[in-house]
């Protein structure tokens, strides 16, 4: 009986070990890894997460987590639920804390998709009303609460300001900018350095991107490191790069 019983248990290690190098089907999608955190700052880091986008492959999409005097801020979930639960529980192994409150920078599955995960934990989010508006139309889970309802910028807390640009990759794509750290997240209105495209443009107003970077450029003067959700982050070439893509496909 111990016999049968080591032997039960050693195959079910051997299983475990094959699901986690993911070599052991070919045929099963790949086995994507979970979403990691990487410190970039005192206080702040980017988590990022992947998802099988067909016909490309797994795509990566990042968010920030930033600490404050008045708790922390998630910027973005993961792609899904299960990966949001997952980064919920490395944020509070990292931290010791879980996000106080989330803002989400616009209905898109890579920025909320894991909305649910959140509201489980009892997490606060925040969206802007086009956010909202569009969510429930792609599936996602609108925030609880609204920001930006009456003004293009506003402070939410210690160092942290949203700022709604006008269109570009959505019409309701926010970047959040945090100045004790000099880091711009610009979300997927902001290509990385390495694109030589603008991406996904299905609900995007090409002939308004540039505009809407250059504003988020006029607004933060300051801002150092700029970070997009597909890429490596980067300096303010990221903002020109990502103006002289959006004017080259305006004018296509
Ligand atoms: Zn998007």
């Amino acid at each position: 009986m111990v016999r049968f019983l080591l032997a039960a248990l050693f195959t079910l290690t051997l299983n475990a070990c094959a699901t986690d190098t993911g070599k052991s089907e070919s045929a099963l999608p790949p086995i994507l890894p979970e979403p990691p955190l990487e410190k970039i700052a005192e206080g702040v880091w980017i988590h990022k997460s992947y998802e099988v986008i067909k016909p490309w492959g797994p795509i990566l999409s990042q968010g920030l987590v930033i600490k404050t005097d008045t708790g922390l801020i998630l910027v973005d979930t993961a792609w899904g639920d299960d990966d949001t639960e997952i980064l919920l529980e490395m944020i509070s192994k990292e931290t010791g804390e879980l996000p106080a409150a989330t803002v989400v920078t616009h209905a898109h599955q890579d920025k909320m998709g894991g909305m649910d995960a959140l509201h489980e934990a009892g997490i606060e989010t925040f969206a802007h009303a086009f956010t909202n508006e569009d969510a429930p139309k792609r599936g996602l889970t609108p925030a609880k609460t609204i920001v930006l309802e009456n003004s293009t910028q506003s402070t939410v807390t210690d160092g942290v300001t949203l700022f709604y640009p006008g269109a570009g990759h959505t019409r309701d794509n926010i970047v959040v900018y945090y100045a004790p750290a000099k880091i711009l997240f610009g979300g997927c209105l902001i290509r990385p350095g390495d694109s030589n495209n603008l991406g996904n443009t299905a609900d995007g107003d090409v002939a308004n991107w540039a505009k809407a970077v250059r504003k988020v450029a006029a607004q933060f003067p300051e801002a150092e490191i700029i970070i997009p959700s597909h890429g490596a982050a980067g300096g303010r070439e990221l903002l020109d790069h990502t103006i002289a893509l959006a004017e080259e496909a305006a004018n296509e």
